[in-house]
């Protein structure tokens, strides 16, 4: 458990002035007071990372992991104060655990079929009925391809507002709240000041599209966009949530390298 973990001084030092850098980036590109939300991207990095982050004097609570099974070891060694975001690939097959396994997930981000949502809305609905009973609604985003490459997941924006709809209307314990994308490296790289980002552009107009068919706010949808690399230029454009991971972290291992519990001295013995 968490109590047992030990937390190396030096790297916790650096991950804090690290964490408070972007951070400081982030609301430096957000005009208007507006808060935008940071995830850490913690996957494939120990456990360890995310407490010292966790804990004071930083007390960070928006993790994001991309693994189910990696999320499902971290959320048991990990305080339930943290706040999860699952933004990687989703398969059907998973969703239902993963809703129902991890009281304290706050989002999943990276929803893109019915099958999926159904699935999720049977995770916490059980949730609900068992030990989970008075856990909030378990946020949803649904994930749009924004670049149309084949190898993205995601929603066609055309098809948007069919699935947003039928989270609103089919599941009493998910609550939709934004867009996401990832988007194409290339059109990331090709983006300036003047140039907007087109991903972030079709985001935007997607939302817009969404807000209007269904009826709902602009503030009741929010977007989900801007990694290590963008994040600036996405916030430019509108971002309400950026999810920034190597530029906090450090580079990723490779996954067969990942251990969410580094073996330390005491561990081994
Ligand atoms: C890994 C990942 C990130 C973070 O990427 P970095 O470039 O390391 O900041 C953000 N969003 C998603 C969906 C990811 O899979």
């Amino acid at each position: 458990m968490a109590e047992d973990m030990q937390i190396n001084p030096q790297r916790a030092k650096v991950l804090a002035e690290n964490i408070a850098s972007i951070s400081s980036r982030v609301n430096a590109a957000s005009k208007g007071g507006k808060q935008v939300r940071l995830i850490a991207v913690s996957k494939l990095k120990p456990a360890t990372d995310i407490l010292a982050l966790h804990n004071p004097p930083t007390q960070h609570l928006h993790f994001g992991e991309n693994y189910v099974q990696e999320l499902l070891e971290k959320s048991r060694l990990l305080p339930r104060s943290i706040r999860w975001h699952f933004i990687g690939g989703l398969q059907s097959n998973k969703c239902k655990q993963l809703a129902e396994q991890i009281p304290n997930l706050w989002c999943v981000s990276s929803v893109d079929s019915a099958k999926k949502v159904d699935q999720l809305e049977k995770g916490r609905k059980a949730l609900a009925e068992g030990d989970g009973a008075g856990e909030d609604k378990l946020r949803i985003m649904v994930q749009v391809n924004t670049s149309g490459e084949e190898n993205k997941s995601g929603v066609e924006p055309g098809e948007t507002t069919e699935l947003c709809k039928h989270i609103i209307e089919s599941c009493p314990h998910l609550k939709l709240t934004g867009l996401m994308t990832i988007g194409a490296i290339a059109r990331s790289q090709a983006a300036t000041e003047e140039n907007e980002n087109e991903d972030f552009i079709t985001l935007r107009e997607t939302r817009d599209k969404v807000v209007k068919e269904l009826g709902l706010k602009e503030e009741e949808l929010e977007l989900s966009m801007g990694m290590s690399a963008d994040f600036e230029g996405a916030i430019r454009q509108g971002s309400d949530e950026v999810r920034v991971g190597s530029e906090i972290f450090g580079e990723r291992p490779a996954k067969k390298d990942a251990v969410v519990l580094e073996k330390t001295e005491q561990g081994q013995s």
